[in-house]
């Protein structure tokens, strides 16, 4: 289960947010915290990473910034939202589970407020459906690799490969130290990576990358706003190293 993570990072050519959660009616709050924190509201960047509705749902809310994902994320959009009726029962199907979910647990339990969260956040997602929502894919797409100079802070973005979708990208700031993998992996593990998977010699590729920037990097920020370490991120690097031996040997 996730929440939405928007993340946003102050530089000298403007705000840059990553990620834009999961509709636009709550994108909106955010977006309205992050104006009252910086005290500013120049967006220069929203940067998907990946296409996955609950990381572009609310991409509409950021249309004065330049609007960047991997050239993957434009395609799946388009091909997720070519049904919108079925992800309309989809969407009130879950709203409809969490409502029963909701009236079994006790008021006074931990899981509630989990639960409503979830609730909210897929009712307003269908609502945006329900107000005829406009797609915002990215405006600007890239295949391999997307350096952004921004004064102060540098931004680099690299295509995964195929993996937990097939648009996912990591974001290194080497000035902050700070890499974000979307949802490539979590504590918990869950690297969404296939058996049949044919993309290993580019993960593999992405993960020297990282390790050659090792020292540049101490805090690793996940798709739904987990911190982790750069245990889970050595964790994770293994997994793929071990996974793309595994395909090569076709074991
Ligand atoms: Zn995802």
């Amino acid at each position: 289960m996730g929440y939405d993570a928007v993340t946003a990072v102050l530089t000298q050519k403007g705000i840059v947010v990553i990620d834009a959660g999961i509709s636009n009616s709550l994108t909106a709050k955010y977006r309205k915290y992050i104006e009252s924190e910086f005290k500013r509201k120049d967006f220069a960047y929203l940067i998907n990473t990946h296409s996955h509705s609950d990381h572009t749902g609310g991409n509409q809310v950021f249309t004065d910034a330049i609007i960047i994902g991997h050239k993957n994320c434009l395609k799946e959009m388009t091909e997720y939202w070519k049904n919108k009726v079925k992800i309309k029962s989809q969407l009130s199907k879950i709203v409809n589970d969490y409502e029963k979910e909701l009236d079994t647990l006790n008021p006074n339990s931990n899981e509630l407020e989990e639960i409503f969260c979830q609730k909210s956040r897929y009712q307003s997602a269908y609502n945006d459906l329900l107000t005829n929502q406009i797609i915002t894919p990215p405006s600007v797409t890239f295949n391999d690799s997307l350096c952004l100079f921004l004064g102060d802070v540098t931004l680099n973005l690299i295509y995964f490969g195929k993996a937990h979708s097939e648009s996912d990208i990591i974001i290194h700031i080497p000035e902050k130290k700070i890499l974000m993998v979307g949802d490539l992996f979590s504590k918990y593990g869950r690297p969404g990576i296939d058996d049949d998977n044919q993309d290993f010699e580019r993960w593999i590729k992405v993960v020297k990358w990282i390790e050659s920037r090792w020292t540049n990097i101490e805090i690793v920020i996940g798709g739904h706003g987990q911190i982790m370490s750069k245990e889970d991120l050595q964790l994770f690097n293994n997994y793929v190293k071990k996974k793309g031996r595994q395909i090569k040997r076709g074991t």
